[in-house]
């Protein structure tokens, strides 16, 4: 009989896990406190990229992450979701520039320097092509809370109950293992829980004594009202980087990585944005905001994913990182796995939680 999986948070990680599960004919409830895709899943830049290879391990799972979203977009009909256009990227110039390029030909990863004729041919509508930029052309962008959604329908079509507005007070214990999680109306029962409440995963696990430690960190992204068929790349350009999702509306995000300390101008760093946006590509009409995203990424401290067992406490696992857009399906897919077989995935092996347990 199956047993009963209980995921705490309604983003692309819990989705994802939802809908690996509940494929699997698993009894799978999701509780979200607000709305599905509510935090970073709907703030989200969403480029899909194995472009900072930070240690093998870590390469060989967002490589894995990229195939995977291949074969989800063959099998079924994402293209409302999902733009497999590649990247051209020249964040940086010079010899970090040369840096990056012979760090992803060491990794043999799919990616080639151009020149500006060759830029232009690939994004006309890109104005002063750099001379020279990266074009990684298996790379993608994704609407990462329309993706959300959809995995956790195709979990509900299946059987799965997402329940919204269910903020998860704290987690029921029995001795050391985990048996249920509790709202203000009730105590859910279960086998096994998963955490992946993004930023807020450390403060449901303190309380049983596992310091998770986090460095999370904020950004901006814009969305347009849509614009005509402009881009099929993500661009990343020095100062702004931008995309066209697949309704129109082109995502725009600076460069910017930090607390948002009270009295930062938030308008006149949208204008900066927008400015600079204008500057490098031509658009039909002009570029009018739908939507400003403050967004917080869940970084664990090391700046890797935090996946598996939660070390000292039986039927409790955890599944928090950045970059989730590009990971967050294949986490789910392997972190599912596991849970299921009781087999440890290999590609997980170097992403436990245990690693951030105090040195005897
Ligand atoms: C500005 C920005 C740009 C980014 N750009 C990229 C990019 O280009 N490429 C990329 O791969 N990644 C990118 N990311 C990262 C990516 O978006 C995140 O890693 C991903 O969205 C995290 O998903 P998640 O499901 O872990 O967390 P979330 O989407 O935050 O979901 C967690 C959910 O848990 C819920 N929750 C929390 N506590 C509780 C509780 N007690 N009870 C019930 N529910 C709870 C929250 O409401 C939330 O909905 C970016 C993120 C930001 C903010």
């Amino acid at each position: 009989m199956s047993k009963h999986f209980l995921i705490i948070g309604g983003g692309i990680v819990g989705a994802s896990l939802a809908y690996h599960l509940a494929q699997a004919k698993q009894r799978v409830t999701v509780l979200e406190q607000h709305a599905v895709a509510s935090g970073a899943s709907s703030k989200s830049f969403a480029w899909l990229n194995a472009n900072y290879p930070d240690t093998p391990e870590y390469f060989a799972l967002r490589l894995a992450a990229l195939a995977h979203y291949r074969a989800l977009a063959a099998s079924h009909d994402l293209s409302s979701l999902l733009r497999f256009g590649g990247s051209l990227w020249w964040e940086d110039e010079g010899e970090a520039f040369d840096a990056h390029a012979a760090l992803l030909a060491r990794h043999n990863y799919r990616s080639e320097v151009i020149d500006a004729r060759r830029f232009a041919q690939l994004a006309p509508a890109v104005k002063n092509p750099p001379e020279r930029s990266l074009h990684a052309p298996e790379e993608a962008g994704v609407y990462l809370a329309g993706m959300t959604h959809w995995l956790l329908a195709a979990a509900s079509a299946q059987g799965a109950v997402v329940q919204t507005g269910a903020a998860v007070e704290a987690l029921e214990m029995r001795g050391r293992g985990a048996v249920g999680a509790r709202t203000a109306l009730e105590v859910i029962a279960a086998d096994h829980i998963i955490v992946a409440a993004g930023v807020l995963t450390a403060d449901l696990l303190a309380p049983l004594g596992f310091d998770l430690p986090m460095n999370n960190n904020a950004g901006l992204v814009l969305r347009s009202a849509p614009q005509d068929p402009l881009l099929d790349h993500v661009i990343m350009t020095p100062d702004v980087h931008f995309r066209q999702d697949p309704d129109g509306s082109l995502l725009m995000g600076e460069i910017f990585s930090g607390a948002f300390e009270p009295g930062r101008d938030i308008d006149a760093l949208r204008a900066k944005v927008v400015d600079r946006v204008t500057r490098r590509l031509a658009t039909p009409k002009p570029i009018s905001i739908a939507q400003t995203m403050l967004g917080t990424r869940p970084m664990p401290a090391d700046g890797i994913p935090a996946v598996g067992s939660v070390p000292g406490v039986e039927g409790l696992s955890v599944a928090v990182m950045h970059s989730a857009a590009t990971l967050g399906p294949m986490i789910g897919r392997l972190l599912g796995e596991e849970l299921i077989s009781g087999e440890p995935a290999p590609l997980l092996a170097t992403f436990r939680p245990n690693r951030f347990l105090p040195q005897q």
